[in-house]
């Protein structure tokens, strides 16, 4: 179609009753709720804001719409992500879309409340329309990452969820208790350059604690580091300290420390060297015999801080 050609037919059905549904987020489906709360007309109420809901989801992409909100001369509305991406051409009626904003419906949608997305998962609180996307980033009821390292593993959810995940999909061990001796041993060399992503669980307390252990390049010098996560959030964590202690031949290295939220990546933990670092040459020393293979034996406590 040429460009300023418009369509004769305007299309009048809004597409989205086609694919209402298919690709509402969980916890986006539930009711609004609007700011006056008189129990008599809150049915009424929950009713007449479902249809404004319905106004505000992106035809396109079904998304809530944030502002700028535009629409084309003919009144369809767009998401300003949509219409990046649609070449100036209304996807509803295939007009010449312009750079018209909603500014009406972005009034509407201020005066609006919404629970959190994670609602189902424990998150009772409500927020202004606007407020509700950046409370959702950092809701602490919000899924958590797999903390396996090193695989692009996209599983996300809570605690008990992502344990049963890491025992069944990733092979982990779980040990109970607050002490740990833990032997790594990579008879390979190139297993010892490559001794990556080893991960363990342990239960202390009632949590779960991560220790990782891997070979990686620090500058230009070879490592392990050896670390602890904790599996909840970062106030929680920091009641606990613990300590990593590798040592053999009468030499020792101990490292003590506060677990890091599995919140903060695996990998930005590593490079902010926020653990037990292990120069390689030392590792071998360590592990005796021909320095050629890796036998570390790693030690550690965990407590709570009173
Ligand atoms: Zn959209
Ligand atoms: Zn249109
Ligand atoms: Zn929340
Ligand atoms: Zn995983």
């Amino acid at each position: 179609m040429a460009r300023g050609d418009v369509c004769k037919q305007v299309v009048e059905s809004h597409p989205k009753f086609l694919r209402h549904d298919s690709g509402m987020q969980k916890g986006d489906t539930t009711n609004i709720i609007t700011k006056p709360t008189n129990k008599a007309t809150e049915k009424h109420k929950s009713c007449s804001t479902n249809g404004v809901y319905e106004l505000l989801e992106c035809p396109m992409c079904t998304k809530l719409m944030y502002p700028p909100i535009h629409q084309c001369p003919n009144g369809h509305t767009l998401c300003s992500n949509c219409k990046s991406r649609v070449q100036n051409c209304c996807p509803t009626c295939h007009s010449e879309l312009g750079n018209i904003r909603c500014l009406a419906l972005e009034k509407v949608a201020e005066s609006l409340e919404l629970p959190c997305r994670h609602q189902s998962l424990g998150c009772h609180d409500i927020f202004p329309y606007y407020s509700k996307l950046k409370h959702e980033q950092t809701c602490r009821f919000r899924p958590y990452n797999c903390p396996y390292a090193g695989s692009e593993c996209t599983v996300t959810g809570d605690i008990p969820n992502l344990l049963a995940h890491l025992s069944n999909d990733h092979n982990v061990d779980m040990h109970d208790g607050c002490t740990f001796n833990h032997r790594y041993v990579k008879s390979n060399p190139y297993e010892v350059e490559n001794a990556t992503w080893m991960l363990t669980v342990f239960n202390c307390y009632g949590r779960q604690f991560c220790l990782h252990f891997e070979a990686y390049q620090l500058g230009t010098a070879p490592v392990y580091i050896s670390f602890l996560r904790f599996m909840g959030e970062d106030t929680e964590a920091k009641n606990f300290s613990y300590t990593l202690e590798v040592g053999g031949y009468g030499r020792k290295l101990t490292w003590q420390g506060v677990p890091r939220s599995i919140r903060d990546s695996h990998q930005k933990i590593r490079d902010s060297q926020d653990g037990l670092v292990i120069p390689r040459k030392l590792a071998l020393f360590f592990s005796g015999g021909n320095r050629k293979e890796l036998k570390l034996r790693v030690i550690g406590h965990i407590w709570k801080e009173q």
